[in-house]
């Protein structure tokens, strides 16, 4: 089990809580937030990964980092299932090619192991949300470990807050995200910048991820590794693919 959010965040501890007794549980997870890393790997500086509880390592690194210690490093054997989250925050539309939560998932994808991204719509985790959310974890790892994802496939799983309305088969929506950037000068004279709107708003695409959201619907989307787009490669099959150089 992983998260981006890092190893004290309510969501990671939600998460442990709701597979408890599905099977022994390793952690290892981020010492710090490290949201919005993406895929991110660790190459030019050494990794320390710190027991602060039997089978709960927090790592100077980053989810994807996380992954690759656990499987390699840190566990015997190897994980039936990798979870990563719940990130306090929906990873919806465009989010998933930010999100290190879903970067994790990915990541154990790559490397052939069944693997689930949780997000709960929310910035912070109630008392509420707790049934809630465990009650959608129970409900999908049960599903995961019966029947066998294909090769390079993993699961995006976007929880609402409030009473749930369903759930919902998706894909991937869009995102519009703000377009402004905040400019403002530090005590020496200096600019710097924030990046990211508050709210970013999306398409209405019927079937996504970010409408199943918006509806109050718990939101499985099944993701993969290849990222090859077949759409490209009909239209690039017209290119001469030949050239000169002078
Ligand atoms: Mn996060």
């Amino acid at each position: 089990m992983t998260n981006d959010d890092g190893i004290y965040s309510p969501g990671l501890a939600s998460l442990a809580d709701a597979v408890t007794g599905l099977g022994p549980v390793v952690i290892v997870a981020p010492d710090r937030n490290r949201s919005a890393i993406g895929h991110a790997l660790t190459l030019d500086s050494p990794l320390r990964a710190e027991e602060i509880r039997k089978n709960v390592f927090s790592v100077d690194g980053t989810p994807t980092d996380c992954v690759n210690l656990g499987v390699h490093g840190l566990i015997d054997g190897k994980p039936k299932l990798v979870v990563s989250g719940i990130n306090l925050g929906a990873n919806l539309g465009d989010d998933i090619t930010y999100s290190g939560t879903v970067c994790a998932a990915m990541e154990a994808a790559l490397m052939g192991f069944p693997a689930i991204a949780f997000s709960l719509d929310s910035r912070e985790f109630t008392v509420d949300d707790l049934a809630r959310t465990s009650a959608v974890v129970d409900y999908v790892v049960g599903m995961v470990l019966t029947a066998d994802l294909p090769q390079g496939t993993f699961l995006n799983v976007n929880i609402p807050t409030g009473s749930i309305k369903g759930i919902k088969l998706t894909c991937q929506g869009k995102r519009h995200y703000g377009e402004g950037i905040v400019q403002k000068i530090d005590p020496r004279g200096r600019s710097y910048y924030w990046i990211g709107g508050a709210n970013p708003g999306f398409e209405d695409i019927p079937g996504s991820d970010c409408n199943a959201i918006a509806a109050g619907q718990v939101s499985i989307t099944p993701l993969r590794t290849g990222l090859t787009s077949e759409s490209g490669l009909q239209l690039l099959a017209a290119w001469p693919l030949s050239f000169t150089m002078d």
